[in-house]
């Protein structure tokens, strides 16, 4: 089933054009091949060397077309060769993208470089940017983001342990870093490092930085990539053992590693709430498509049951809730208007719908809805790890409790409205 997108009457027309153009290629460029397109990726152990190079082929003629067509890495800005998108434009953007799962990256938008490129275009200096973000860029090398450890909980950065200790011009980097995504693939880490005194003077968030450590610098240990469910993964565990980099390599001013975090999650959520929002788009389509041609007991189509009526009316419901929150707090990120608190509310609320919509719709299906044959069971298990990832539901719930009571505190009240 093609994706249902018109214009929206509420938003400008370069909104409409570039969800409409993206709906065109998902539609006819990218949903008709969906089960060719990732023959490499999905089972790439024993797919034969024409599957392969079909699917490689497959995939470059859509990023051929989707460059032709303008609508190329929207999260770059356009001298760096992207669309220059504001922050709202490409939150519109992303919900068409996500229809199809992978479909992001065959419009260069590639996590974790990604969120890499959009730090060093804030941070970088015109010798990173030259170094680590071109080659980034022109897709010739890869990067990851290596903040959580195994032994101190990822929930509160500030629990880092990871050190790096300025020895004349170089950063010595010691520390033990897990979950760190592309790691197999990456040719350079972003690394979140202690680097001032813990007993110091200044608060926690302020002694943390951000530096670049390029894969093949001596002490850089690959341990392992760690199983996530139940398969193998470029997730990786990674020792950094008196690891020595230029001091050069650290992003912007010592001290600032926390804030950049900060800039670089905060942002992602959003998109990614939009990204999950058009995973349920698909997962609905699939539902309700099933439910008016399979026919059960009494040749009765599931459509005709209440049981799966009602899925249908709750997930429309958790759709529409979850897309108008995330929009609600893009608008407020787009206007400069403080986000923090809607951020947190979407981080919780929406990948629990999404996981409930999935749900559903893998009931739905029965066996196939679990099957290698549909893209529900990915989403399945994609949904449920979006709510450990940047940061999980508990500490986002407290966050919320606190900016509320915060006001209140201040004498003033919560506005809905703004
Ligand atoms: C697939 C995947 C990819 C990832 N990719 C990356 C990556 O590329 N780079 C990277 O650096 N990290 C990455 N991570 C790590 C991720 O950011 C962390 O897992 C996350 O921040 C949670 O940290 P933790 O696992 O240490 O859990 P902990 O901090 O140990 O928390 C465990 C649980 O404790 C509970 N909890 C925590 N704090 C509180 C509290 N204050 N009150 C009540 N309950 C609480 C919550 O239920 C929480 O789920 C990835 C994780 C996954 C699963």
């Amino acid at each position: 089933m093609a994706m249902n997108v018109k214009p929206i009457p509420t938003v400008d027309n370069e909104i409409n054009e570039i969800r409409l153009g993206t709906a065109d290629i998902i539609n006819h460029d990218i949903l008709p091949v969906e089960d060719k397109l990732w023959g490499a990726v999905s089972d790439s152990a024993n797919a034969p060397n024409e599957v392969l190079e079909e699917a490689k082929q497959l995939r470059h003629e859509v990023q051929e077309k989707v460059k032709k067509t303008g609508l190329w890495a929207p999260h770059l800005p356009r001298d760096y060769g992207g669309m220059g998108l504001s922050f709202l434009q490409h939150a519109y953007m992303n919900e068409v993208l996500a229809y199809s799962p992978g479909a992001a990256s065959l419009f260069g938008v590639v996590a974790p470089n990604s969120g890499n490129q959009k730090i060093l275009v804030q941070y970088g200096t015109d010798e990173q940017k030259e170094k680590f973000l071109k080659p980034l860029v022109d897709g010739t090398a890869q990067s990851a983001f290596s903040m959580t450890e195994p032994d101190n909980a990822g929930s509160d950065p500030r629990s880092i342990q990871t050190r790096a200790v300025l020895d004349g011009d170089e950063w010595v980097i010691n520390g033990h870093k897990w979950f760190t995504s592309n790691g197999h693939a990456a040719d350079f880490f972003i690394v979140m490092c202690r680097t001032e005194d813990p007993d110091g003077a200044g608060g926690s968030n302020e002694k943390m930085t951000q530096i670049i450590v390029p894969k093949k610098t001596p002490g850089v240990n690959i341990v392992r990539g760690v199983p996530v469910w139940g398969k193998a993964s470029s997730h990786c565990e990674i020792i950094y053992d008196n690891v020595r980099v230029p001091k050069s390599n650290q992003l912007g001013r010592t001290g600032t590693g926390h804030a950049a975090a900060q800039d670089r999650l905060g942002a992602g959520r959003i998109y990614h709430c939009m990204n999950s929002v058009g995973s349920m788009w698909r997962a609905f389509d699939l539902m309700v498509e099933r439910s008016m041609t399979r026919e059960v007991h009494g040749g009765e189509k599931l459509q005709e049951k209440q049981f799966i009526q009602g899925f249908i009316a709750d997930s429309y419901m958790d759709i529409q809730s979850s897309r108008l929150m995330t929009i609600h707090c893009a608008e407020k990120m787009e206007t400069g208007a403080d986000p923090r608190t809607d951020i947190s509310a979407i981080k919780i609320f929406v990948p629990a719908a999404y996981h409930r919509v999935v749900d559903r719709a893998i009931q739905v299906w029965g066996a196939a809805g679990v099957s290698g044959d549909l893209p529900l069971a990915n989403m399945y298990l994609g949904a449920r790890t979006l709510r450990i990832a940047d940061g999980p539901d508990e500490v986002h719930r407290i966050l919320i409790a606190k900016n509320v009571l915060r006001r209140y505190h201040a004498g003033e009240s919560w506005d809905f409205g703004n």
